[in-house]
This record gives structure tokens, C-alpha cells and sequence, in this order.
């Protein structure tokens, strides 16, 4: 199902132009307007799901299918030197649009740009404390 105030359900469906690079039955695959890096694209399923929470299981295994096949396709054109793949979800992580989609980062040497987070050092029982609460 489509969102019908979705941005990224009118450019994953062809209601608003973009610079497609792949399209298929489930997604299109285009440039990110801000991008981080030369090559910077977003993969976009054409149903509508907010975030990976939503995003039924097909899709998902798909996407990761999906940007393989990007990465590589990507890597050998642009001929860079690594990949981020990166999905943020919700907005304390990052995401500012509100149907789930996948970053495909080529990274070249001295490209500038950090995609990064400060290193905590938790205890051996903090990490404990955690895994229970995830796992119990
Ligand atoms: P988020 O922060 O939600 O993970 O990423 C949203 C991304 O979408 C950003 O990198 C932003 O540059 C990109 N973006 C936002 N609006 C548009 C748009 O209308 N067209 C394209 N191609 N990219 C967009
Ligand atoms: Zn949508």
C-alpha cells in the first residue's frame, strides 16, 4: 500500500521524478539529493512501511539482496574504495523521512566524511546486565 503523503512512496512509484539508478517490482533504487559521498543512494521498497519495525520480512530479505547487488554493481563503475551500508529508524537515530530506506555509501580514500560513533567501555557486568536484558 501506498502513503498517499509519502515522499518516498510518490519517488519509490514514479509520481515524482528522480534520478533512477535500478527498478524492479518491489523497489527503485535512486541518488540521495544531500548526498555524503559521490554515489550516495537510497534504496526504496514501493510498498509503504515507516521503518524496519513495519517492513514485512520479503522486503527486508530482499533489500539486503538488493544492496549487494548495488554495491557491487557501484563499486566497480565508481571504482571506490569501500561501502557503508547504513538504515536509520526513527528520529532519535536519524531518520528524517519516514518510509524505511536503505543508504548505499561508496567511501573513497579521504572522502571526508565519518559515519561513526564514540566508543563506550562498559564493565563485563554492564555488558552482562545488557545481554539479559535483550535476551531473557
Ligand atoms: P534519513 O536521514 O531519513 O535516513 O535519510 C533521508 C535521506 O533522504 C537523506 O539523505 C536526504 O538527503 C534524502 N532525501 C530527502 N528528501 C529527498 C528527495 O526528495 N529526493 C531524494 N533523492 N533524496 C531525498
Ligand atoms: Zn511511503
Amino acid at each position: 500500500m501506498k502513503k498517499d503523503d509519502c515522499i518516498f512512496c510518490k519517488i519509490a512509484n514514479g509520481e515524482i521524478s528522480s534520478k533512477a539508478l535500478y527498478e524492479d517490482e518491489d523497489f527503485r533504487v535512486i541518488l540521495d539529493l544531500g548526498p555524503a559521498t559521490k554515489g550516495h543512494a537510497l534504496i526504496l521498497p514501493k510498498e509503504h512501511a515507516a521503518n524496519l519495525y513495519e517492513l514485512p520480512d520479503e522486503l527486508a530479505a530482499k533489500t539486503l539482496v538488493l544492496a549487494k547487488k548495488m554495491a557491487t554493481i557501484m563499486t566497480e563503475k565508481l571504482q571506490c574504495d569501500g561501502f557503508n551500508l547504513v538504515q536509520n529508524n526513527g528520529e532519535a537515530a536519524g531518520q528524517t523521512v519516514q518510509h524505511f530506506h536503505m543508504h548505499l555509501i561508496p567511501r573513497y580514500e579521504n572522502d571526508g566524511q565519518k559515519i561513526n560513533w564514540i566508543p563506550g567501555e562498559p564493565s563485563q557486568e554492564e555488558l552482562e546486565e545488557i545481554k539479559k536484558q535483550i535476551t531473557e
